[in-house]
C-alpha cells in the first residue's frame, strides 16, 4: 500500500492577475525537482483558466474551492463541475469550514456536491473537522464521523475511491495554532478506521490530508505520522518558498 501524499494550496479569496502569474512562476521554479509528492493549487475561480495555462509542463495540478451540484441551467452565480473540468481542474475542495459557516452548507448539500463532482470525473477533497467548542466537549470523533457518514450513507465507501479527505480542525484554520502531530494522527487514524468498517481496501488507499495552520516549520513533523498523507494549506500557500518547503517535506 503506497499512498502518494498530496499537498494542495487553498488560495481562498486572494490574488489578482499579476499575483497569480508571479506565484505560479515562483512555484514552477521552486518545485522543478520535486517527485514523490502530488502538488495542486486552488486559486479563485476567476483565475482558473489563467492558472491552467500557466501550470502546463509542470507537476502542479489544478483545484477549485467549490462547485455547484448542477452542470448547467438557471443557477445564477454558480460554477458547474463540467465547467471546472473544461478549464483543466482535477480536484474540487468541498465542505470547507468557511463554506459551512459563511454559506450555510449542510452535510447533505456537501454530499450532493461530492456526487456531482465525481460523476463529472473530478476528484473531491472533502473537508471535515470539529470546532473548538466541539473539541473541548470531546466531540471530535463524533463530528468527523457525522460529516463522513453524510457521504458514506448516500454513496457508500466506494465514494472514497478517487477522493481525498482533508481533516481540518476549525480551531486550527488561519489561527497559527496547528494540531500537534499526535493529535492529528489520532483523528486521521479514526477517519481511516471509520471508512475501513465499510471497506478496508478503500480505507487503505484514501489520501487523508491535514489542514490548519500548516507552515514551513511544522510540516515535516506532521508528515512523519503514518496516516497523514500531505496537507491542505491556506496562508502558507500564498508564498512560493514556504509552500515549496511544505511540498518537499511531504
Ligand atoms: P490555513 O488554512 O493553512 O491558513 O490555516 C487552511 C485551510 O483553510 O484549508
Amino acid at each position: 500500500m503506497m499512498r502518494k501524499p498530496l499537498v494542495m494550496g487553498n488560495w481562498k479569496l486572494n490574488g489578482d492577475t499579476k499575483m497569480v502569474a508571479e506565484l505560479i512562476a515562483g512555484l514552477k521554479n521552486e518545485l522543478a525537482s520535486v517527485n514523490g509528492c502530488q502538488v495542486a493549487i486552488a486559486p479563485p475561480n476567476m483565475y482558473l483558466s489563467q492558472a491552467s495555462d500557466q501550470i502546463k509542463g509542470s507537476l502542479i495540478e489544478l483545484g477549485a474551492q467549490n462547485s455547484d451540484v448542477n452542470v448547467s441551467g438557471a443557477f445564477t452565480g454558480e460554477t458547474s463541475p463540467l465547467m471546472l473540468k473544461d478549464v483543466g481542474v482535477k480536484y474540487v475542495i468541498l465542505g470547507h469550514s468557511e463554506r459551512r459557516t459563511y454559506h450555510a452548507e449542510t452535510d447533505e448539500l456537501i454530499a450532493k456536491k461530492f456526487a456531482a463532482v465525481k460523476e463529472n470525473g473530478l476528484t473531491p477533497v472533502l473537508c471535515i473537522g470539529e470546532t473548538e467548542a466541539e473539541n473541548e466537549a470531546g466531540q471530535t470523533e463524533a463530528v468527523c464521523a457525522k460529516q463522513l457518514d453524510a457521504v458514506l450513507k448516500t454513496l457508500g465507501a466506494a465514494a472514497f475511491n478517487q477522493a481525498v479527505i482533508a481533516y481540518e480542525p476549525v480551531w486550527a484554520i488561519g489561527t497559527g495554532k496547528s494540531a500537534t502531530p499526535a493529535q492529528a494522527q489520532a483523528v486521521h487514524k479514526f477517519i481511516r478506521d471509520h471508512i475501513a468498517k465499510q471497506d478496508a481496501n478503500v480505507a487503505k488507499q484514501v489520501i487523508i490530508q491535514y489542514g490548519g495552520s500548516v507552515n514551513a516549520a511544522n510540516a515535516a513533523e506532521l508528515f512523519t505520522q503514518p496516516d497523514i498523507d500531505g496537507a491542505l494549506v491556506g496562508g502558507a500557500s500564498l508564498k512560493a518558498d514556504a509552500f515549496a518547503v511544505i511540498v518537499k517535506a511531504a
